[in-house]
């Protein structure tokens, strides 16, 4: 029996990078997917499709996170959908990498509307429809405990305000069997952190196994969160980064 058979799963920011892959790796667990995206329509359609043909359910809905109204309604649609919600994942986030003086007030707003205002309103909108045993999960950071590069500034404390929103969530949810924890991946080669990119070298130098991680890792521990082997395990912050912050 497939860990998360009967299961509907909401991805946040699943059309590329770490989205998709924990999209793709709760659909082969079983779970009905439904992804979010901003721009990229034809790469959500990709990762729809990629689902479909192992025989899994998903949809793509476009619903920019910093957008509350799309946000809730991207939740709504997912319920109407498949007629349920059981696993939230709090995934769209963004980073401006420079130094905290040169950053915008346009950038630092638009940062905390993804990333921690959007985890705020889909988190809400979710709750209504979940049921007992479900779960909040949200992707927040390694640099939101421990920061040892320059250039993540305001990134470092929204993804911090998601780990203390996951500790305290958990003490309201937790009498109905709902789980709340807050996945934590270091350096993962996507197209907002490419191993190849600037900001690379020192990322690497500073984990312990001298390298980048790859999607499907921190995909991995997201589905032993959002499955059954996973229902004493709340108000936590998981860490899947090669050792950045040992
Ligand atoms: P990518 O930029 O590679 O992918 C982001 C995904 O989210 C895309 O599917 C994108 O779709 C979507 N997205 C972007 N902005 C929004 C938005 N405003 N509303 C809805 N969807 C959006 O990012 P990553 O996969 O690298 O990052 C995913 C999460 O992991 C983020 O929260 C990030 O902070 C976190 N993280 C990443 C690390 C890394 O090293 N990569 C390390 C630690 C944490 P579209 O193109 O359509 O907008």
């Amino acid at each position: 029996m497939s860990k998360l058979a009967r299961k509907v799963a909401l991805i946040t920011g699943g059309s590329r990078g770490i989205g998709a892959a924990i999209a793709k790796r709760l659909a082969a667990d079983g779970a009905s997917v439904a992804i979010t995206y901003t721009k990229g329509a034809d790469a959500a359609a990709s990762v729809v499709k990629e689902i479909e043909r192992a025989g899994g359910k998903a949809i793509a809905i476009q619903a920019d996170a910093g957008d509350a109204g799309a946000v809730t309604a991207a939740v709504e649609k997912t319920v109407a959908t498949f007629g349920g919600l059981d696993v939230l994942v709090n995934n769209a986030g963004t980073a401006v990498p420079k130094r905290f003086e040169e950053t915008t007030l346009e950038e630092l707003d638009r940062l905390i509307d993804i990333n921690i205002r959007g985890v705020f309103v889909a988190t809400q909108a979710a709750l209504k429809h979940m049921k007992d045993g479900g779960r909040i999960i949200s992707i927040g950071s390694c640099v939101g405990e421990r920061v040892l590069t320059p250039g993540l500034v305001p990134y470092s404390a929204t993804k911090g305000a998601v780990k203390m929103f996951t500790q305290g969530l958990s003490r309201e949810v937790g009498s109905r069997g709902i789980t709340v924890n807050n996945v934590q991946p270091g350096p993962i080669d996507t197209d907002l952190n490419p191993a190849a990119g600037d900001w690379a070298t020192p990322q690497t130098a500073v984990t312990a196994l001298g390298r980048y991680g790859h999607v499907d890792e921190v995909a991995a521990l997201v589905a032993f969160v959002a499955g059954p082997e996973s229902s004493y395990i709340t108000g936590t912050n998981l860490t899947v980064d090669g050792g950045t912050n040992a």
